[in-house]
């Protein structure tokens, strides 16, 4: 499915709402037998098909949906342990030319204080990240016509060219910009951007098109083939999510599997993760403070479970709009990467007065810093923070990276990797308390890890960071 025009003219809608509504019909109140067949098969590993994950969304017997919810913990911990991916945005620029009811930075919203950062601001804040100890950024940016993808490419060699001798580097810089051209996409592709992540927002093209009000991001199937677009670009890592409030959560569900699987067909290759953000209030967003279709913290966190289960090797993504308690549970249940110390407007990091309501996108639920962060993760739910980049440096990406993913890999070389990282956080950014939890934590690591022969690899490599040397890896 080829798509290298700049107008959607002759896409096709592969989000057949017949077809989902049917699912959908199909699973209202689902036999227990059923829901334990399906279950069943989620443990093998192989995912699920849109009519099993809404079977599973359909059921309302509470005893179920706690083996749902075990299952998804078993899976997620069978497939990633007890590493999680850690990362922050970085707003570059609230300037949009769209009208999305739903969001602050809305072209009609006139209280709010338009930024754009220059290269030089984007270093300041990017620096201030770095001294913090991030390694990985996903890069925000509104849809402006001043901003192609020149522009934008350009923005992203700013962050990869901040380096330090105290602070080292940004290793990973992921986008989540407005859908290009092929052409616009084989330009992030050549300045090495990670993974393109792109919301649908919703899956339901009425209602996609009632909340997209003017502006280029009306056109659905514009968007909808924006990951086609990007996989035909050479961007093999993709990111695809919904926004959770517009529609129903169960269509938008099966809405991303639908997706997902269109694109296995087309490319060979799924997303590389999932993001479900809720509806946060946003400045003059009516809709974001009543949201037509809250989704309760138990539909949440089923959906996860779901999603953990349906597409067991793909990254799913949590932000910081949630709060704190809400997000261990998520974690156990299948999210593998998550956002810390964010912020969520053009120059927040380098801004004294951080909590700004008229610059930012949304309120943020969760507001601690990126070591505090750290330090729950750690010592509360006892998992390896990581920042590791080396697959993607490895050039083990897309399909690549998926197959590997299904061999065990993400234990025997994503574990480790984690770990190394996170000792380098521990060495240069930690505050005494984080070090003091995490080295516990890398000791237990260390004394279970199962594999005598990579124990002493990792062991030899702690051994070299302790002795100042950094960025090593398996
Ligand atoms: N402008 C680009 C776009 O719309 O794709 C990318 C940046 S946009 C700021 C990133 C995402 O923020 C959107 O895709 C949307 O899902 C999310 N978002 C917008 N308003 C939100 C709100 N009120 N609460 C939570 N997430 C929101
Ligand atoms: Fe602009 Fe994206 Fe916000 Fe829509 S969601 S108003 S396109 S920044």
């Amino acid at each position: 499915m080829k798509n290298n025009a700049s107008t959607s003219d002759g896409l096709v809608n592969f989000i057949d709402e017949k077809t989902i509504r049917a699912e959908m019909e199909k699973a209202t109140n689902p036999a227990p037998g059923l829901i334990r067949e399906i279950l069943a098969k989620a443990r093998e590993r192989q995912g699920l098909d849109p009519d099993e994950a809404a079977a599973l969304l359909g059921n309302r017997n509470r005893d179920l949906d706690t083996a749902i919810f075990e299952t998804a913990r078993e899976v997620k911990k069978g497939i990633y342990g007890n590493r999680l991916v850690v990362f922050a945005p970085l707003y570059i620029t609230n300037e949009c030319g769209n009208q999305c009811a739903y969001c602050g930075f809305n072209a009609k919203n006139d209280d709010l204080e338009r930024r754009t950062l220059s290269s030089e601001e984007i270093r300041k804040e990017v620096t201030v990240l770095e001294d913090q100890g991030h390694k990985r950024l996903l890069l925000v940016y509104g849809e402006h016509p001043r901003f192609g993808a020149d522009w934008i490419a350009q923005t992203v060699r700013d962050v990869y060219s901040v380096t330090s001798a105290k602070s080292g580097e940004i290793r990973r810089v992921n986008v989540n910009c407005a859908p290009l051209d092929v052409e616009g996409f084989r330009t992030l592709h050549e300045v090495g951007i990670g993974t393109y992540q792109c919301f649908q927002e919703t899956y339901h093209r009425p209602t996609y098109e009632k909340l997209h009000v003017a502006g280029r991001k009306k056109d659905f199937l514009w968007r909808l083939h924006a990951m086609h677009r990007a996989q035909e670009a050479g961007i093999d890592d993709v990111g695809m999510g919904a926004l959770f409030g517009l529609y129903d959560p169960i269509f938008e569900v099966l809405g991303l599997l639908h997706h997902a699987h269109r694109l296995e067909l087309d490319w060979g290759v799924g997303p590389h993760t999932i993001s479900f953000p809720r509806l946060e209030p946003a400045q003059n967003a009516d809709i974001a403070y009543n949201p037509p279709y809250p989704t309760s913290d138990h539909e949440f966190k089923k959906i996860v479970a779901v999603l953990r289960l349906a597409v067991p090797y793909t990254g799913l993504i949590l932000t910081t709009r949630e709060n704190a308690a809400l997000r261990k549970e998520l974690v156990e249940m299948g999210v593998s990467q998550l956002s810390g110390g964010s912020r969520t407007y053009p120059g927040a990091y380098s801004d004294p007065e951080y909590d700004r309501p008229d610059v930012q996108q949304f309120c943020i639920g969760d507001s601690r810093s990126l070591d505090e962060v750290i330090r729950s993760i750690a010592g509360e739910h006892g998992y390896v923070p990581s920042w590791c980049t080396a697959c993607y440096r490895l050039g083990r990406t897309g399909e690549h990276f998926m197959e590997l993913a299904k061999t065990g890999f993400i234990q025997k070389f994503c574990l480790p990797n984690g770990l190394l990282t996170f000792k380098e956080y521990l060495e240069d950014y930690a505050s005494e308390e984080t070090k003091k939890v995490g080295e516990a934590l890398i000791k237990h690591e260390i004394d279970t890890y199962p594999d005598p022969d990579r124990k002493r690899l990792l062991v030899e490599r702690l051994t070299r960071m302790e002795a100042g040397e950094r960025d090593l890896y398996l």
